[in-house]
């Protein structure tokens, strides 16, 4: 067992100062460390003294470099997005806390001195073994990369995590193939394992599912949070004052109800989006927002930002979040915010991790533009009672328990060989009076993660995707599964009716026409897409269970 640095002294050291960006990640690291503490042993116990490796990291926050433009960083006191800088500062944390040997840079000077690229030598490939079991960085890291790694970057690509928020579907990262379908944006096809992109939220299982952390509550802070509660208060979602443009009909309504009130920037005078009614903080810092929150009844978002960390702080808080429906669903096809984004997937909410894990009575997800639906959602809110609540793998110990596990056991496949393994001979059983099959044993693949024991083999319905498909079977898709169902001995376990069986390109695949009796596998490992759909195929869908509040984990993945 690795000694553990109580305070995160030695961590904050690595991080450094200078910037405002970096300010903020310390105060966030310093505020948190005794709750990362407790989870680390509470981890310790659970895993007993199972053997890990130490393994060592480079952390390249490419975003945050001079060299990138570093955007974020100005804007750090100003309302500009501080969610990538939350994940960063507890990716930094979870891995110094498991107890690996850390090495972070934030410029490419920094990058160049760890990869031992002699300086001054930008465009010199990295010659030798890569000095590093792992590199976690971002797109803009992954193009300084590519600048001074040269060749090498393609060998030592399987050692690459790309922290990703709102993630890359398969179609859109396999260089050749985005090219020729129209799936080609400005950040993808790097021709990764798609779940070497690591997202924000549990977004296309396609891509492994990194998250942050929110603070946790002990029961003492619970119950006085509950008293304390003034169920006539509302904070609005919203630290810009753009987002707050064209909302002062909602406003109106919901002032009707509650006392309002907003933790915008503005330098000195009150930003003219935000009427006179509404009490301004201003930006507040983590823990004085934590405070605001504890007094809210509802925390209320008005459509921006998507996805973001706040939601979560203000129902662990006890506060309910109340957030527009999108209809249509928004997405890269057709709202700007997404646009060129490598994902098709359809943004159902503001925050759809929001309305689909957690829900009522914590969220309300309603229509806007009914003003009747509006006005009745706030007043059931000022009668409802909630607890304050934090799924699982949003708490210290399940992002420490989840990146464990990848650490330990995911990809271990090198790059572009994404079906392997070493498999004799699958033979597949359907399970009776079930839609969803599960394997027999005489499949072996010993080294698999997830254990093939946590598949389950189903089909889609023409039109849905295998997201979709294990989702209303209470499954999960689990993109390293396909290799398994990728063959022809899996459709003749679903009885399926092939007039010909054909191996093609296409993220679809496997899939079958029922119409044309045509069967088709997939040849390139790289295109296996649980986010994939059409409308004349039934896919093979590979799912999996996983465990309550973590949804990365199957039941036997630890
Ligand atoms: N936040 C803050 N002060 C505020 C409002 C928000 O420090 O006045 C923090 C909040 O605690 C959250 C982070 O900003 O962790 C990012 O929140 P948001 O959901 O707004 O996402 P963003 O759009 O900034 O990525």
């Amino acid at each position: 067992m690795m000694k553990r640095d109580k305070n995160l002294s030695v961590l904050l050291d690595q991080v450094g100062t200078g910037k405002e960006s970096l300010s903020f990640m310390r105060r966030r690291i310093r505020r948190l460390a005794q709750q990362w503490a407790t989870a680390a042993n509470r981890l310790d116990v659970k895993l007993e003294q199972r053997w890990r490796d130490q393994k060592k990291i480079l952390v390249h926050v490419g975003f945050l470099t001079e060299e990138s433009g570093d955007v974020f960083s100005p804007k750090v006191l100003k309302g500009g997005p501080l969610g990538e800088m939350v994940q960063w500062a507890d990716i930094l944390t979870a891995l110094h806390v498991l107890g690996h040997n850390l090495k972070i840079s934030m410029s490419v000077k920094e990058l160049q001195g760890f990869l031992g690229v002699p300086p001054g030598r930008g465009s010199c490939p990295l010659t030798g073994p890569l000095p590093f079991d792992l590199i976690y960085t971002d797109y803009h890291g992954m193009q300084q990369m590519k600048q001074h790694m040269g060749l090498s970057l393609k060998k030592h690509k399987c050692h690459i995590r790309v922290i990703d928020t709102f993630g890359t579907e398969p179609a859109y990262n396999h260089e050749e193939y985005a090219t020729l379908h129209g799936y080609r944006t400005n950040w993808g096809y790097w021709n990764l394992n798609a779940r070497q992109y690591m997202t924000m939220f549990p977004h296309t299982p396609d891509n492994s599912f990194m998250g942050f952390v929110s603070e946790e509550l002990n029961d003492t802070e619970k119950r006085s949070i509950q008293q304390d509660k003034v169920n006539n208060m509302a904070v609005v979602y919203g630290k810009e004052a753009s987002m707050w443009k064209g909302k002062e009909g909602f406003l109106q309504i919901l002032h009707r109800y509650m006392e309002v009130h907003g933790t915008v920037y503005y330098e000195t005078q009150r930003p003219p989006e935000v009427p006179a009614f509404v009490k301004n903080h201003g930006l507040l810092q983590q823990h004085e927002l934590q405070q605001l929150l504890r007094k809210a009844k509802l925390f209320i978002g008005f459509g921006f930002p998507y996805e973001g960390p706040a939601p979560l702080e203000a129902i662990a808080n006890g506060c309910v979040f109340l957030q527009p429906k999108f209809h249509p669903p928004h997405s890269s096809l057709n709202h700007e915010f997404f646009r060129g984004k490598p994902t098709s997937r359809e943004v159902s909410s503001q925050h759809p991790y929001a309305e689909q894990y957690i829900g009522r009575p914590h969220v309300m997800t309603v229509d806007y533009n009914n003003s009747l639906e509006f006005d009745s959602a706030i007043r059931e809110i000022m009668r409802t009672k909630v607890e304050p609540y934090l799924p699982y793998e949003y708490t210290c110990e399940g992002m420490l328990e989840r990146v464990h596990a990848y650490i330990q056991n995911q990809v271990r496949t090198e790059p572009g060989s994404a079906g392997g393994g070493r498999i004799t001979g699958p033979l597949f059983v359907p399970l009776p009076n079930s839609t969803a099959v599960s394997w027999a044993s005489n499949v072996t693949a010993p080294t698999a993660w997830p254990p093939l024991s946590s598949l389950r083999l189903l089909v889609s319905q023409e039109g849905q995707s295998c997201v979709e498909a294990c989702n209303s079977a209470g499954f999960i898709c689990e993109p390293a599964h396909f290799r398994f169902i990728n063959n022809k001995e899996a459709l003749r376990a679903l009885e399926v009716q092939c007039e010909v069986v054909d191996s093609e390109i296409n993220h679809i695949l496997p899939a079958f026409s029922v119409v044309r009796r045509e069967c088709g596998l997939q040849r390139e490992p790289l295109l296996f897409s649980c986010a994939g759909h059409s409308p004349k195929y039934r896919r093979l869908c590979p799912c999996r269970d996983f465990r309550r509040g973590q949804v990365a984990l199957c039941r036997d993945c630890l």
